[in-house]
């Protein structure tokens, strides 16, 4: 038995889902999926790893297909809900699908692409029948292949990152442990679900757990906040970009609201940061408003989550933490080898929680193992005996090779951040003969000017000279992906080839 049907078995009149208004039970969705299972299947007796590709609105259809695709032996394959055409055909092509699910609001978007690559449509009835059909579904074991994850694409094309059973319910079982879920939880999902934040540690931790999982139809920091203040909600998890965004409406509103939005957020038991370096700047406000300093994780598509924040002990800004239990972390060099205890390295994973390979990519999945066995996550850390991990940034685009120095995009980020005329900033390296690569800042300011020679003689406080930015542009916004992350890439284009 998988574990959501255990759950499932267990907390049958509770209530796992609200969206939309509605609320439904385990037993509902456990149901609701065993019905949509047996027409997955439509007469065989196990889908045996076919991939089912799916487009559905985060809610209880969305649960209902994931599961139904689990309980007939295929591997779920979410698109994304906003994705354009190319995007979504790229999916569908790269992961080999056999069958697409999706909703009638999606339907004029889809059939054109299911029409040209050939492929089985199926259009989710959200009627649910009193007494629907179930057939006897095939037995599912640990070592089968779950899901396909696409990673965010923040560095390249997304990757296609394949997890079994046993990988998902480690991944899930990490978290369960480590954040202490429990079945009286309610957790607000504001993510999208095609990523590991969304779709693993917000809504199968805990639908997983016995705890109830509500939706919004879309994110906007007032309807956040409206939910929030309905009082059932103790647990949150997002993106720095998010509570940015929460922080920002928080400071236009009346004083009496954010007395009540205040109150509230008090009785949280748990409210989480991830996907990208949380700002300590967005940590403190935060903070203020709340009373909760953000526990701060990381993690990737490939292995879940690895470091994160204590639960229940102090809370270090800037860093990530620990290991999770049963994730084992070590950091090595360029070359692979051990090094030193406060030198800087790449962050290697192993454990249940690590995935088995990416979809049919042979040599990108060996290139990303050692030989003994490590994942190469390609992100760099420093461990702080007192503090824990400090995520110094992704190898390929936040370390910047300069002049023989190798300078942290991150720490740069940080310290700009504390300026007063600037809102937000990403650093990168833009590629250069002499030095290999050079400092650049891309800046949005809070008015929108910034005297940049004020600027950099204000940051000689801060930094060495070789790690103060050569050159700088101002923007309105800066580029980011759908999960809210600053495409680097897109950055460094502003400088070699600016508008
Ligand atoms: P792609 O692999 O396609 O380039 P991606 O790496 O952004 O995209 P994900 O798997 O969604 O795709 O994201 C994992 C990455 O996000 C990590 O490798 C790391 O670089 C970054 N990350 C996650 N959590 C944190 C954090 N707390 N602090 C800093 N970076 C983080
Ligand atoms: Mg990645």
């Amino acid at each position: 038995m998988l574990q959501f049907e255990q759950t499932a078995a267990a907390y049958t009149d509770k209530t796992a889902i609200l969206a939309s208004g509605q609320q439904y039970t385990y037993e509902q969705l456990i149901r609701a999926a065993r019905s949509f299972a047996t027409q997955l299947l439509a007469g065989r007796n196990d889908l045996n790893e076919s991939r089912v590709a799916y487009m559905v609105e985060p809610g209880f259809h969305y649960v209902r297909t994931q599961w139904a695709i689990w309980l007939a032996g295929g591997i779920a394959v979410p698109l994304c809900i906003n994705h354009p055409p190319p995007a979504l055909r790229y999916t569908l092509t790269d992961s080999q699908v056999d069958q697409v699910v999706c909703t009638a609001a999606y339907l004029d978007l889809i059939r054109p692409l299911t029409e040209d690559l050939d492929l089985e449509l199926i259009v989710l009835d959200k009627t649910l029948e009193a007494d629907p059909e179930i057939e006897p579904l095939p037995e599912i074991g640990p070592d089968r292949r779950a899901m396909i994850l696409y990673t965010s694409g923040t560095t390249n094309q997304p990757k296609g990152v394949v997890s079994t059973h046993k990988n998902l319910r480690a991944q899930i079982e990490v978290l369960h442990r480590a954040w202490e879920w429990s079945d009286q939880d309610h957790i607000l999902c504001v993510l999208p679900l095609h990523h590991v934040h969304g779709i693993i540690n917000v809504v199968n931790c805990s639908l997983w757990r016995g705890a109830s999982c509500e939706f919004l139809p879309a994110f906007s920091p007032e309807a956040v906040f409206a939910a929030f203040l309905r009082g059932e909600i103790n647990v949150f998890m997002a993106v720095p970009t998010i509570y940015y965004k929460l922080i920002a409406h928080y400071d236009t509103l009346p004083a009496d609201e954010q007395a009540n939005i205040q109150r509230t957020l008090r009785k949280f038991r748990l409210m989480v940061s991830g996907s990208a370096a949380l700002p300590v700047s967005v940590m403190e406000r935060w903070e203020a408003i709340s009373g909760h300093r953000l526990l701060e994780r990381y993690g990737m598509t490939e292995i879940g989550m690895a470091l994160s924040n204590a639960y229940a002990s102090q809370r270090f800004p800037g860093h990530v933490g620990l290991p999770l239990p049963g994730v084992e972390i070590r950091l090595r060099s360029e070359d692979n080898e051990p090094i030193d205890a406060e030198e800087a390295g790449e962050i290697q994973v192993k454990g249940p929680t690590v995935f088995t390979e990416y979809w049919q990519k042979p040599e990108p999945t060996a290139e990303a193992f050692t030989a003994d066995g490590w994942f190469k996550t390609g992100d760099i850390a420093q461990l702080d005996p007192e503090m824990g991990y400090r995520i110094l940034g992704r190898n390929s685009v936040d370390i910047i090779k300069s002049g023989g120095y190798k300078i942290s995009a991150l720490e740069i980020e940080e310290v700009l951040r504390r300026h007063p005329a600037i809102k937000d900033c990403a650093v990168v390296g833009v590629p250069n003969e002499e030095w290999g690569e050079i400092v650049a800042a891309a800046l949005v300011g809070v008015d929108g000017s910034i005297d940049i020679e004020a600027l950099k003689n204000w940051l000689k406080d801060y930094l060495p000279g070789y790690r103060i930015p050569r050159y700088y542009t101002t923007v309105a916004d800066l580029p980011r992906n759908a999960m809210g992350k600053v495409t680097k890439k897109e950055v460094v284009k502003l400088f070699t080839n600016p508008a």
